[in-house]
């Protein structure tokens, strides 16, 4: 299922609407971390050099509506000219009689960017008076927004109906890279989940399950899991009514013959504060213990099979590892994937963050710049964003 790709269209002397996912961190009036911006560049440059005039728009933050002076994105326009090496013009606001007329002032290479679409409450109520206003600055409209596909705004799923559309280069390596796992992954497969809470994995577990060789499942959300097999887990997050869920899931994995490893150690404290944690085997976990990470032995016997795979992907950290008390199983998972000779591919806010701290991105195949939308397109869902986007004629 190819869509229409930015490199079917052509652009010369056109004018670009080009949604990307510039949801940067801003520390004041800088940002913070251009990791979206970077990625982007792909698709602003193919534009660029065939002659595009490009409009960007992307939001940032939550705004909810209303225009607010700390999330403007001008800090945002002078990092990219950085980057392209070219002025990019910020606008004042979203749509308009002055952002017209700076369109229409527009020549070819030019780029400006449009005001944070999240100050108008239009954007995120796909409101189809402001699709159709977007689609009037433009000829024709690119997606390239990964990060935001999982939503039904104007400016990811509405607009696209108006335009001639196509999804761009970043778009396109985040489908190969993710589609590579659901359709043909090369075996054995491993995924690593973990995160706080099997509510928000269920759906990949149940989807990824049939995919796989072998599931890890770490993280405050293995608690639940350890529930469901008869142990005890004392004072740790748990998900008392998915017990059953997670039952069923352990019973499924064993039909079709896939191994779901829980933590056979763990490191634990009296709260996710404390300055240190006990390692314990996990069937010794006190009546007071909150299990906050995984244990050593584990992180060694999980870092052997990551090793011994042609497949890798992970998401979610393995323990708190906000807390440097509770980080170390997440590290130690995070170097056996960087070294892992297999494909790997990391998707997850928490998890991404934790690769780039420990200064192992580059060794990973692709980490996915959305979170969300990651996830969901690994649940087999339909993100709006691509929905809305032409099959490839
Ligand atoms: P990602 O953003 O990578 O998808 P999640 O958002 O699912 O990850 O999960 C991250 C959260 O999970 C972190 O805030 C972390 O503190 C929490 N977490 C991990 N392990 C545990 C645990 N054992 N107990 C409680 N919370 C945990
Ligand atoms: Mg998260």
């Amino acid at each position: 299922m190819a869509k229409r790709s930015v490199t079917q269209l052509d652009v010369h002397g056109q004018r670009v609407l080009c949604r990307v996912d510039f949801n940067v961190p801003l520390a004041g009036s800088q940002v913070q971390d251009d990791t979206r911006i970077r990625a982007a560049l792909p698709t602003i440059e193919w534009l660029r050099k065939h002659g595009a005039r490009i409009i960007l728009c992307t939001h940032l933050g939550r705004p909810k509506g209303e225009a607010r002076d700390d999330l403007r994105l001008a800090p945002v326009a002078r990092r990219l000219s950085d980057h392209l090496d070219a002025q990019v013009k910020p606008l004042a606001s979203v749509t308009g009689e002055e952002v017209t007329k700076a369109v229409e002032s527009m020549s070819n290479g030019d780029v400006v960017l449009l005001e944070n679409l999240r100050f108008d409450p239009r954007e995120e109520a796909n409101d189809q008076t402001f699709a159709r206003e977007l689609a009037a600055l433009a000829d024709l409209y690119v997606n390239d927004a990964f990060g935001a596909a999982h939503r039904a705004h104007a400016s990811t799923e509405g607009v696209a109906h108006q335009l001639p559309s196509a999804i761009g280069l970043l778009m396109q390596a985040e489908l190969d890279a993710l589609g590579r796992l659901l359709d043909n992954p090369e075996r054995p497969f491993v995924a690593i989940i973990g995160g706080a809470k099997v509510s928000d994995k269920i759906k990949v577990l149940h989807n990824l399950l049939p995919r796989v060789d072998t599931l890890l499942i770490g993280g405050g959300m293995a608690n639940t899991f350890l529930l469901a097999q008869g142990k005890a887990v004392g004072a740790s997050l748990v998900e008392p009514d998915l017990i059953d869920v997670a039952r069923k899931l352990l019973e499924q994995a064993s039909d079709v013959d896939v191994q779901i490893l829980l933590p056979v150690d763990v490191v634990t404290a009296p709260s996710i504060d404390a300055a240190s944690g006990k390692v314990r085997p996990v069937d010794s976990v006190g009546g007071d213990d909150m299990i906050l990470d995984i244990g050593p032995e584990t992180a060694r016997s999980w870092s052997d099979t990551i090793d011994a795979t042609k497949t890798v992907f992970w998401n979610g950290p393995l323990g708190v590892a906000e807390n440097p008390a509770f980080a170390n199983g997440t590290a130690d998972i995070a170097e056996a994937v960087a070294r892992a000779s297999g494909y790997t591919v990391i998707g997850g806010g928490e998890s991404v963050a934790a690769i780039e701290r420990l200064g192992l991105a580059d060794r990973i195949d692709h980490i996915s710049t959305g979170g969300g939308a990651s996830l969901e397109l690994l649940e087999g869902a339909d993100l709006p964003g691509l929905a809305a986007i032409p099959e490839d004629a």
